[in-house]
């Protein structure tokens, strides 16, 4: 769509908005960077809030006492509006009147963690985690002067709890039919992570979807680009907190970008980039702490080789089944394991077969591993081992290949040309 100025998009994560220093902090960055064309800013929940609540859930399903942990997150939320909002003594006042302030926000909150039943977990899990995004921009589009959007009746997903899928064409005549006059009338504020269904539930769109909400909006409304503010200097070849000496990658190609975060780099979310190749639009990732500094720029670019990527998944679980009659792994029975793996939505994040046995590597979750054991029980014999980590050297080399195997026992590994992936027990 064609809109009068340039559209930018900014998606603020959340450690760019984990005390009022830092949203401070986006305040400059947004007056010194985004004030030329229209502007929207999407923002995940403060700092470690999303896991906060997520426990806090966990307890009031459960029938738990979490009410001293919902206190804490409530006086956080409100120690922070104090020290931005000072006037309003942290009630984010310029709320209009349709708008939820922070205290009604809070209240409504309590009042969902009260009222929990036994419906379905993930269900329920949405109708709460998302508040941390809700709390979130209420604080931040105050802070700013900003107009807050609450994202949910525009966003449309299915009901495919904690991971909503997107009604393209309904959400993009959503937007588009509300954000222009918004935006022109001034910079707007919105929820990462959040969605709607037709129904009214609030649905979340998988963890750390904050990212693949800006994309959503920049597909829709046509953005001339989007820039995610990170703590990192931009799109590195490994996670400095884990791997020494990292190289940022200037310019990327939209394709490296997303086999880097299949593979569970953890700088993009997967699901951001195929909306913005389709529509051409270029990703920015840039550092927060120095705004000026040039960031990586994804695109669609043609590059030489590129220095060897390295991305570690860690709490990974190796399932393997054998047919029990020792019969050769068949499509049939492929074709049941793939079925129970869906239905339990486990994820594989690598898989490789012999002639009676195939072996799948996941994400550990003890709640689905369990459904899948009952479920193919019967058929298979199967083992598993937990407590695993998963490693991805990508344009790998013999160098890198060495520097990350040497002293790790390999329990399964797979070399493609420009892949190679081990799977490894816990470095203790
Ligand atoms: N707050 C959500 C999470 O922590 C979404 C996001 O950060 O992108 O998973
Ligand atoms: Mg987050």
């Amino acid at each position: 769509m064609q809109h009068s100025q340039p559209l930018r998009i900014y998606k603020f994560g959340g450690a760019s908005v984990k005390d009022a220093a830092a949203i401070n902090n986006l305040g400059g960055i947004v007056r010194q960077h985004g004030t030329n064309g229209l502007l929207l800013i999407v923002v995940s929940a403060m700092g470690k809030t999303t896991n906060a609540l997520e426990e806090i859930f966990q307890l009031a399903y459960t029938g738990q006492e979490y009410t001293a942990l919902l206190a804490q997150l409530t006086e956080f939320h409100r120690s922070v509006a104090r020290e931005l909002l000072p006037h309003h003594d942290g009630k984010a006042a310029n709320t209009t009147d349709d708008e939820p302030s922070l205290e009604q926000l809070l209240e409504q909150l309590g009042d969902r963690l009260a009222t929990l039943t036994t419906d379905e977990f993930d269900k329920q899990y949405d109708q709460v985690v998302s508040f941390g995004e809700l709390l979130a921009t209420r604080i931040v589009a105050s802070a700013l002067g900003a107009q807050w959007l609450d994202c949910r009746p525009l966003l449309r997903t299915d009901h495919t709890w904690r991971e909503g899928r997107v009604d393209w064409p309904t959400t993009e005549r959503n937007l588009t039919a509300a954000m222009p006059p918004l935006l022109t009338y001034g910079p707007v504020v919105t929820q990462g992570f959040l969605g709607g269904t037709a129904s009214g539930y609030t649905t979340t769109l998988g963890r750390e979807g904050s990212d693949y909400t800006a994309a959503i909006f920049a597909y829709c409304l046509g953005a001339e680009s989007v820039t995610i503010w990170k703590d990192v200097a931009g799109l590195l070849n490994a996670d400095p907190k884990i791997f020494e000496d990292t190289v940022r990658y200037p310019e990327i190609s939209y394709q490296e970008t997303i086999e880097m975060a299949y593979y569970g780099a953890s700088v993009i979310h997967p699901k951001t980039i195929k909306p913005l190749a389709v529509r051409q639009i270029p990703l920015y990732v840039k550092s927060f702490v120095d705004a000026t500094a040039e960031g990586t720029k994804i695109h669609d670019c043609r590059h030489g080789l590129l220095v060897p990527a390295f991305i570690r998944k860690v709490n990974q679980c190796l399932i393997s089944f054998e047919s029990k009659d020792l019969t050769f792994i068949s499509e049939e029975n492929l074709e049941v394991i793939f079925g129970a793996l869906a239905q339990v939505r486990l994820k594989i994040n690598l898989m490789q077969n012999s002639a009676i046995s195939f072996s799948v590597c996941t994400d550990f979750s003890s709640y689905r591993l369990d459904k899948l054991l009952t479920a193919l029980r019967e058929q298979f014999t199967i083992h598993y081992n937990t407590d695993l980590e998963l490693y991805t050297i990508k344009n790998y080399d013999a160098a890198s290949l060495q520097r990350l195997t040497t002293g790790r026992d390999l329990l399964l590994e797979q070399r493609t040309r420009q892949t190679f992936q081990f799977i490894c027990r816990r470095a203790s």
